[in-house]
């Protein structure tokens, strides 16, 4: 009868505003998975930009005095039950939209070192280096099959590479692939070593162009491993690419959790030439998400802490 309404509709309405707003919070939870450019560029020849450098020199081999331990010849490590791969989706900050999102949760690398509080997604490259004193506390001797020439730590790995690796090699035997590990951890000292010898072949320059100087190489993170097969004598070559067992590691190794790392498409971004023999352990949810969206690991590591 009488006009109550006028207040309550304010209030009706003030609630409703109030209401609105807050169910617009949540949002911007979604882990954002940009599709990647399918920006292949393949490269057939090898012009003379491309970089030479590989990771892994093939002339490694003859470590002048390195006087290493005998290796130990441990027992398997135990397997644990299958762990569910927990990751931890980064935090993704509600951002005002014209800011693009530059504060990564974690820094890949600060002033050129590598950021190890990533863990098995650590970053290092050429431009990012380890320090001459980072050695993982969780070595552990990968129980596979690795050639004679590997000894002592270099057929050891971070325990979850380690069993990843294990997991990875007896599924290969049992798709009929031969493979054997060829190197896996290289220490510091060890890179010093191998360095001093390139240095004192071909002088400083010269070396510094095919070689890494110490502390940049991916193996010193003790989640790298080159393998190779029986078809090409257990060497480092690219042409494992042709062989039945390349093409298996190609196609698998992201199911145990590893990429190959340096990619054809991508010497250029990476630096390095392709090496379908180094294998880098990143975990088998972001190993997948990389072999699926085919973006080079620094490319991919930079979306997700974005
Ligand atoms: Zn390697």
């Amino acid at each position: 009868m009488r006009k109550p309404s006028m207040l309550m509709v304010c209030c009706a309405l003030t609630l409703t505003l109030v209401g609105c707003n807050t169910s617009n919070q949540n949002e911007t939870e979604e882990a954002d998975t940009k599709p990647a450019e399918s920006k292949t560029e393949q490269r057939t020849e090898t012009p003379a930009d491309v970089p030479k450098n590989t990771e892994d020199e093939v002339v490694e081999e003859t470590p002048t005095a390195e006087a290493e331990p005998p290796a130990e010849d441990k027992p398997a490590e135990e397997e644990t039950a299958d762990e569910p791969e927990t990751e931890e989706a980064p935090v993704v900050e509600a951002q005002p939209e014209e800011e693009p999102a530059q504060t990564p949760s974690e820094p890949l690398e600060q002033n050129g070192m590598a950021n190890v509080k990533l863990d098995t997604l650590i970053l290092v490259n050429k431009q990012v280096a380890l320090s001459a004193d980072y050695k993982p506390s969780d070595l552990v001797t990968a129980n596979i099959d690795f050639v004679d020439t590997a000894t002592g730590e270099r057929k050891m790995l971070r325990k979850e590479a380690a069993q990843a690796i294990e997991k990875l090699m007896a599924g290969a035997k049992t798709a009929g692939i031969d493979l054997k590990g060829t190197s896996a951890f290289r220490s510091y000292e060890y890179q010093v070593q191998l360095f001093n010898n390139y240095v004192a072949k071909d002088g400083k320059e010269q070396a510094m162009k095919y070689s890494a100087p110490p502390g940049h190489s991916e193996h010193q993170t003790g989640l790298a491993i080159d393998v190779s097969s029986a078809s090409v004598g257990y060497q480092l070559t690219q042409s494992l690419e042709q062989t039945k067992e390349g093409k298996w590691l190609a196609d698998n190794a992201h199911t145990y959790g590893f990429i190959v790392r340096y990619q054809r498409a991508f010497e250029k971004e990476t630096g390095y030439m392709y090496e379908p023999w180094h294998l880098r352990y990143i975990g088998v949810e972001h190993a997948t998400n990389v072999h699926k969206t085919n973006v080079p690991y620094e490319r991919y590591l930079k979306q997700l802490m974005d």
